[in-house]
């Protein structure tokens, strides 16, 4: 069982009140491959620069992570840059430089054509097409997307949507597809776009899913410190596709473990830095820890 992820993978420079840390590895295909890895095998699609280095790559190596598909151009790798207040779940862009990610075309290598799971992360609606265009027709579809797309090319956005299994987006970005305040009905809205499961993230509150049968509502782990959260939405999808291409069906019940299995694996990200914390997880925490969310969860019927 593969996955195939296409994103970015990038330098990343964050600020938070706790720290600062200095291009450091971050990207949405890193954090999503290194959460899924301890799952499936991962088929990566992404463009670095002659800047990135082999101890960057280190937090790849080891697993069951493919690189083929992880292109080097001349140039300098993405860089993005931002900075959190003690609100963490708002935080700003001080910059985006794209650098080789400008021109970044995936190309999908044979070998990962026939993965049995495809997912786009935030990328330009156009290219997310020109994934799917060329592998066959994966079981699930994930994607990602954001606000710039959503108001920068919504009309391609929509026809991507139209070819998406599941679609993981934070609150406000729901909004903003939908022009529904409301999330009921945003999420109707958007289910009628394409996706027949909609996961609405939203930060240290949670996650909400819609599917056809019905709404599935799953907490934050309460962590004491909460280090930098960047990164937690990618390595969430990382856990919940990851953990859908080790199921047997898709149904609803797998479903919403997948969604305790991405919550647990996010809980881990904004722990430390970059990838700092995922890359010495033991499968053993993610399993202590994914127990712990079902005790956090649980009640009696009165
Ligand atoms: P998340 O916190 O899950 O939204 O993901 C943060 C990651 O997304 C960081 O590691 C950034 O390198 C990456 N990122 C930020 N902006 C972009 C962008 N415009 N395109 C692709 N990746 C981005």
């Amino acid at each position: 069982m593969s996955i195939l992820v296409v994103g970015s993978v990038a330098y990343d420079t964050v600020e938070t009140p706790f720290g600062r840390a200095e291009r450091v590895l971050g990207g949405s295909a890193s954090f999503f491959a290194v959460a899924a890895a301890f799952f499936a095998r991962v088929n990566l699609v992404g463009v670095v620069g002659h800047d990135f280095g082999e101890e960057q790559l280190a937090a790849f190596r080891g697993r069951t992570i493919d690189l083929e598909g992880l292109e080097r151009m001349d140039g300098k790798t993405f860089h993005w840059q931002g900075k959190y207040s003690y609100d963490l779940n708002a935080r700003d862009t001080i910059c985006t430089d794209l650098n080789v990610f400008e021109l970044f075309k995936p190309r999908i290598p044979e070998s990962y054509r026939s993965s049995r799971l495809v997912f786009l992360g935030n990328i330009d609606p156009v290219l997310q097409r020109e994934v799917l265009a060329q592998v066959d027709r994966p079981q699930v579809v994930g994607c990602d997307t954001m606000n710039f797309w959503i108001e920068g090319k919504r009309d391609e956005l929509l026809k991507t949507l139209a070819e998406v299994d599941v679609l993981l987006i934070n609150d406000s970005e729901a909004r903003e597809l939908s022009g529904e305040w409301n999330m009921t009905k945003a999420a109707r809205a958007i289910r009628a776009l394409g996706p027949q499961t909609l996961v609405i993230k939203k930060g240290e509150h949670g996650v909400v899913m819609f599917t056809d049968a019905g709404c599935f509502s799953a907490p934050a782990y309460p962590l004491e410190e909460v280090f930098d959260p960047t990164g937690a939405g990618d390595t969430f999808a990382g856990g919940f596709m990851g953990y859908l291409a080790r199921a047997k069906t898709l149904d609803d019940e797998t479903l919403r473990r997948a969604i305790i299995m991405g919550s647990t694996l996010a809980s881990f990200c904004v722990e430390a830095f970059s990838l700092d914390r995922l890359v010495t997880l033991q499968r053993s925490e993610i399993d202590n820890r994914f127990l712990l969310f079902k005790r956090l969860t649980h009640f009696e019927s009165i």
